[in-house]
């Protein structure tokens, strides 16, 4: 019962298009796999799962529903029809699908699917993992039932757009600084909106190549709905689908040229919202080990080290020191942190342990009960190293 599934990725090949299938045909097909029935808030999950794991992920994606049509401004509207099919051990899930980019299918036929384990288990504990795929997919279904379909670089641009970013106070706020654009601007040279202007099918396309043509179209989307700022995202993206991406490639890629993640990341950290700016200083160290090199700099240094007296950003910055620039401190850098708050002490005693110098246990120990439980727990990766 393995071929169909794949003989269905294989003919569709791509994340959102129509299938080769017909519509009722592939649906009988995935009534059939998957018998159990959930209908909970804005989705209908079908699935072959136990009732727990049902619960789960219906759960999990009513969650991720609700705030797909709240930043898209569609909070009425039919349910969500989605089939999670199951494959048969959990490296076809990471090998057969996760790596081809198919850990999800939307259908221009108002459905969708998402692969999950067989094993009910299994899938119970994912539900809450794969939450970006649930947005992403779920993005497609309702951005295509408001008439925001068009070209596959659009469609996909748009679905990244949303599966990281937040709502804060019923408003959308783009994912600070996703990776897609580090491997867009890594990749983008003169071609590329032909490159996304000729991207209809994923058939024949490896996964290199594929992540480099979701990575545009991520960029592509950015760079065309912070051009056209202000009003809600879904009139913002259906200027977005009116453009030529032949149109504006040299200003696209002027744009992604001189995108510095570490400017972005310190304007967020500056926000009047503390989620964004909790965003900000989770990418500090998440951006440094993708090898971006704004980060491994003098100037990210500076930033972490102001950022280790503020509690909330402390513990990220606290990381990004301690695991990738530890020997590119200074002595009076940690002379500094000596002098400074309860943080910056203890972290000034992890980056002399990491650098072989001596630790005085006695100001770690200090410093480390004069920190609240919370951000105890936030260091216990770093504090391992002490
Ligand atoms: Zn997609």
């Amino acid at each position: 019962m393995r071929a169909l599934p794949l003989l269905i990725v294989t003919l569709l090949a791509n994340c959102s298009a129509p299938t080769s299938l017909s519509g009722p045909e592939l649906a009988a097909y995935l009534e059939q796999r998957c018998p159990r029935v959930v209908v909970r808030d804005g989705v209908e999950v079908h699935a072959a799962l136990d009732e727990a794991a049902c619960e789960a992920w219906s759960e999990g994606a009513a969650h991720a529903d609700r705030l797909v049509r709240q930043m898209l401004g569609c909070e009425n509207g039919p349910p969500v029809r989605m089939y999670l099919l199951d494959v048969e051990v959990e490296a076809d899930l990471r090998q057969g699908v996760g790596a081809g980019g198919f850990e999800g299918l939307a259908f221009a036929e108002d459905f969708m699917l998402l692969y999950v384990p067989r094993d009910s288990r299994d899938a119970r504990q994912r539900a809450w993992m794969r939450m970006d795929t649930l947005r992403h997919e779920i993005a497609h279904i309702h951005a295509r039932r408001l008439g925001l379909a068009g070209p596959k670089w659009f469609n996909e641009g748009l679905a990244q757009e949303l599966e990281g970013s937040n709502l804060i106070d019923g408003e959308w706020f783009a994912e600070v600084f996703p990776h897609e654009l580090v491997r867009a601007r890594a990749s983008a040279q003169a071609g590329a909106a032909a490159l996304l202007v000729g991207w209809t099918t994923s058939e024949g396309l490896d996964s290199d190549e594929l992540d480099v043509r979701y990575a545009l179209s991520a960029s592509l989307v950015r760079f065309l709905l912070e051009r056209n700022r202000g009003g809600e995202l879904a009139e913002r993206a259906r200027v977005v689908l009116t453009t030529h991406p032949n149109e504006v490639e040299r200003e696209w890629l002027a744009w992604l040229g001189a995108l510095d993640a570490l400017d972005v990341l310190a304007r967020a950290a500056g926000s009047a919202r503390e989620q964004i700016r909790l965003e900000a200083s989770h990418a500090l160290p998440i951006l440094a080990e993708a090898g971006v090199p704004e980060l491994l700099s003098r100037r990210a240094d500076e930033l972490a080290l102001r950022w280790l007296s503020d509690p909330k950003l402390g513990p990220r910055a606290a990381t990004f020191l301690v695991y990738f620039r530890a020997s590119a401190l200074s002595a009076s850098d940690l002379e500094g942190l000596e002098r400074g708050e309860p943080l910056a002490r203890l972290a000034a005693q992890v980056l002399h342990s990491v650098r072989n110098e001596p630790v005085d246990s006695a100001v770690a120990d200090l410093a480390l009960a004069a920190l609240p439980e919370s951000t105890r727990a936030e260091l216990q990766t770093i504090l391992a190293r002490l």
